[in-house]
């Protein structure tokens, strides 16, 4: 539970002595309770008041790590409900979902197709970052064939979207990483809870039903000991996906309500209007807060619009993406060529740049700040 400054000032040893960089315990409590500074800054805090900023420092959404083979991704940990607040800091993972039940050729194809969506735009690289499993072939030993097959050719986080124990156990023991299981429910939760704790893997909770639903749920897993958990609430049309991300964000960023203080998912072939391209709920997912998005029937056009968005929304409004100021040679230029002056604001910079490349000419650009 987050704390005010005057609750945070109590705790402290009211010294002022300036040690911790500020004139007195009070600025350094505000500082505080602002999350702008480290409580361990202040070398005279007693074990219980850093056992109680400890907590009260953590974020109101846990922060879960997404592992794969050679990359990880943080999703959650998020702090505030619009991003010109302070800014948001996990961008969504964005998931392709392929079926098992695919030919090898074509299962292969759409692998590799996912590892070459990568994109650099204003000097960062964009691109998708996990596959989702889908057991639609109803053959276990077809599901770890290809769980192992995912495995071998990408080096990003895998879901395995699958609820059948004995497949989902064989699968699991015949991975070196740790996949993220789709999906635990008050259904399967007996069945399932075991194989995930006794594996230690992050798993999607689910209730179709309500979201009212989701809470014991949630307090369920958490009291089994599953502590990596992401939150799917009900999202049959868009308005329930837009309807309940806002409210599970805002009970946890604003009533501290731990049972929905988790990450959220969205997969877009769950929304039933079939009028609306997965698309759309891609980009609500991004806007509003999903932390994982699986698409299923994804197009290549889908690409560069939902990362393009995902990196606009993720980047800090308070500080701009910048290149360093400096004097950058753009071609092969020598002392006859042409010196440019430009900011060093990384979309203006990296659109100044390629104007010049692409008029076939060497420059100096001088980038002032
Ligand atoms: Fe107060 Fe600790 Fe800062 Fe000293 S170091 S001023 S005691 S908060």
């Amino acid at each position: 539970m987050a704390l005010t400054g005057l609750q945070i000032f109590k705790l402290l040893p009211n010294k002022n002595c300036k040690e911790c960089g500020f004139a007195t315990c009070l600025a350094f409590a505000m500082k505080i309770a602002a999350k702008a500074v480290d409580p361990v800054l202040c070398p005279y805090l007693s074990e219980d008041a850093k056992t109680t900023l400890g907590k009260s420092q953590a974020p109101p959404i846990k922060q879960i790590i997404l592992k794969g083979k050679k990359e990880e991704f943080k999703i959650g940990g998020e702090l505030v409900l619009f991003r010109h607040d302070k800014t948001f800091y996990n961008p969504p993972v964005l998931a392709i979902e392929i079926d098992d039940s695919l030919p090898e050729k074509d299962f292969l194809e759409k692998v590799n197709q996912i590892n070459k969506l990568i994109y650099e735009r204003v000097g960062e690289t964009i691109r998708f970052n996990a596959i989702a499993l889908n057991y639609s072939s109803n053959n276990k030993d077809n599901f770890q064939e290809k769980a192992r097959l995912i495995e071998s050719n990408f080096d990003l986080p895998l879901f395995l979207i699958c609820d059948d124990k004995d497949t989902l156990d064989k699968t699991i023991k015949s991975l070196s990483i740790k996949p993220i299981i789709y999906k635990l429910t008050a259904n399967n939760f007996e069945a399932l809870a075991p194989i995930i704790k006794e594996n230690n893997l992050t798993c999607t909770l689910s209730d179709d039903s309500s979201l009212e639903a989701l809470i014991p749920l949630s307090e369920k897993a958490k009291s089994n000991g599953l502590e990596n958990i992401i939150l799917e609430p009900p999202q049959n049309n868009i308005s329930e996906l837009l309807q309940n991300q806002v409210i599970i964000r805002r009970s946890a960023i604003k009533n501290n309500f731990e049972p929905l203080g988790y990450p959220t998912i969205t997969r877009t072939s769950n929304i039933e209007d079939n009028t609306l391209p997965e698309s759309i709920a891609a980009i609500i997912g991004i806007c509003k807060y999903s932390s994982v998005i699986i698409i299923k029937n994804f197009e290549l056009f889908m690409a560069l619009p939902l990362l393009t968005l995902r990196q606009n929304i993720y980047t800090d409004p308070q500080k701009p993406l910048q290149v360093n100021t400096g004097l950058y040679k753009i071609g092969e230029p020598d002392e006859s060529s042409p010196l440019l002056v430009t900011t060093n604001f990384s979309l203006t910079y990296f659109t100044v740049t390629g104007e010049i490349e692409s008029a076939g000419t060497s420059a100096h650009l001088l980038v002032t700040d």
